[in-house]
């Protein structure tokens, strides 16, 4: 039996209960950690039901994109993490420059030690079990503190914890801003935050407190450009999933389109056509789709149907949807158009299913408009001509780019994922998870006898300058 069970420790308690689990599992072998990983697995295949229930009663989640976005990318990490691990971990042997010829220079990848990981509610089990699995891979122990918005998930989390772990190892911390203070104050090792911008900065001054190290894994603005040269059927089909797929509540869903002004006209009709297929094939009405989930509250669906009343307001055109059942927190998948620097659907994160598209008649002004806003989380080019693809990925920066699809890069464990600067700080998933967790320790072995900077020593004579000199001049 699980001793989370019987003691409910404080915050502050629980941090202390972890420092001699860190401690001991600095030494911890590759084998050891897979074991962890193993049972972390093994828990997730096991109540996979579990999972999709509960993910259907924080916002009818569909079971399938459940397991294609919730469950498979965490078991994909784990056996990514479980087949790299002694890789990852073996001490990695370093060049030797001449001036420090006859020593020996390695860098080990220690455990950081005691991690606190802050999720959120739009993909509720995958970014927080994800993270998780970094953690365990480099050997640290973790603290978490799921959304309060999505309390089904969050309470299985705390049940497939408990389950596996003992509280000194692992333990969940359920609850909402005020038991994240408190966990902020203490001095962790790492700090793993997934979410908004805003909070990520809440974040970042509580660690400068203890100079902790952060992942900030935050949003913000992805654009989707739509170039001359792109075939208009692939990318309609691939933007209309990775937008409204878990209604639109997609960090890295297409925020907006930037498209070609000439290709708007078709890029909306088969925009119209292609979410009919995927969502009403039987002309029944999207709401009935069992495929298409809602959003998470009546917060958020208040601050949608905001932004669409703000946008029509000032002009703007419901290309397509704009239904909605506020009993539900059903918002229709909704298309807009004549969009102004002055609505808020040009200026906040749009998180929901609402899709601006803005038109363009060369493609440095779509580049202009994308470097006046902060630095995107993902930015998406569909087009075929190599030329204007150079000129995005040369002049645009962003945490991730993918040409000709949305979204996929989250599955891919060999590529970093994360932002830069306001759309987050540090990498994330594979060996970049894996390393956010780790301290790269770099070590240099001296033969004893022997020093490169004997004949440096004071008092600095003539050689000693010259070789002083040469140093600076050759290396
Ligand atoms: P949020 O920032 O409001 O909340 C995230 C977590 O922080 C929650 O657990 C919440 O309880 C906690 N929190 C909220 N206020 C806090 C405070 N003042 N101090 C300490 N902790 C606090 O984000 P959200 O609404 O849950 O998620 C949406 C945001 O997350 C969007 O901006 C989205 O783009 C971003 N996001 C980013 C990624 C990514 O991988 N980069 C993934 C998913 C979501």
């Amino acid at each position: 039996m699980n001793s989370q069970h019987t003691l409910p420790l404080s915050p502050s308690d629980l941090f202390e209960k972890q420092l001699k689990t860190s401690i001991s599992w600095r030494k911890s072998a590759a084998e050891e950690r897979i074991l962890r990983l193993k049972k972390l697995r093994d828990w997730i295949k096991n109540h996979q039901k579990d999972i999709q229930s509960a993910l259907w009663i924080d916002f009818s989640k569909p079971a399938p994109e459940v397991d294609l976005s919730e469950v498979f990318p965490v078991t994909s990490e784990i056996n990514h993490a479980i087949k790299n691990l002694k890789s990852w971990m073996k001490p990695k042997k370093v060049a030797t420059p001449l001036p420090m010829i006859g020593t020996t220079g390695f860098i080990k990848a220690e455990p950081k030690g005691r991690s606190l990981i802050i999720s959120p509610w739009n993909f509720p089990f995958n970014l927080t079990v994800g993270p998780l699995v970094s953690a365990l891979a480099a050997g640290c122990t973790a603290i978490i503190k799921p959304s309060e918005y999505s309390p089904n998930t969050s309470k299985l989390i705390v049940r497939m914890i408990r389950e596996i772990f003992e509280e000194e190892e692992v333990a969940v911390f359920l609850g909402e801003t005020s038991v994240a203070t408190e966990l902020l104050a203490l001095p962790f090792d790492h700090i793993f935050f997934t979410g908004s911008p805003a909070v990520g900065k809440i974040v970042m001054k509580a660690a400068a407190e203890h100079l902790s190290s952060v992942t900030l894994e935050l949003g913000g603005k992805s654009p989707a450009i739509i170039d001359q040269s792109a075939n208009l059927e692939d990318a309609v089909q691939k933007i209309m999933w990775g937008k409204f797929v878990n209604c639109g509540q997609t960090c890295i869903a297409p925020d907006y389109i930037l498209i070609q002004e000439d290709l708007k006209e078709e890029f909306v009709m088969r925009a119209k056509v292609q979410l009919q297929t995927y969502y009403d094939p039987k002309f029944k009405g999207i709401e009935l789709s069992p495929d298409y989930a809602r959003i998470i509250n009546q917060k958020h669906f208040e601050r949608l149907r905001n932004y669409l009343d703000d946008a029509l307001e000032k002009g703007g055109k419901i290309e397509f949807g704009g239904n909605y059942n506020a009993s539900t927190n059903y918002l229709e998948p909704t298309l807009v158009s004549g969009i102004r620097e002055d609505m808020i659907l040009f200026q906040e994160e749009i998180f929901g299913p609402i899709l601006p598209i803005i038109t363009f008649r060369e493609l440095s002004e779509a580049i202009l408009l994308i470097n006046s806003k902060p630095k995107p989380l993902a930015l998406y080019f569909f087009g075929t001509n190599s030329k204007p693809m150079d000129q995005v990925i040369r002049e645009t920066s962003s945490g991730n780019l993918v040409i000709n699809d949305c979204v996929l890069h989250f599955l891919h464990n060999e590529l970093p994922f994360g932002g830069v600067n306001n759309s987050g700080i540090g990498k994330a998933h594979g060996h970049e998870g894996f390393l956010a967790f780790s301290n790269e320790k770099g070590i240099l072995k001296q033969r004893v006898g022997y020093n490169n900077v004997t004949l440096l020593r004071p008092p600095y004579g003539i050689k000693a300058k010259q070789i002083i000199s040469s140093l600076i001049k050759w290396f």
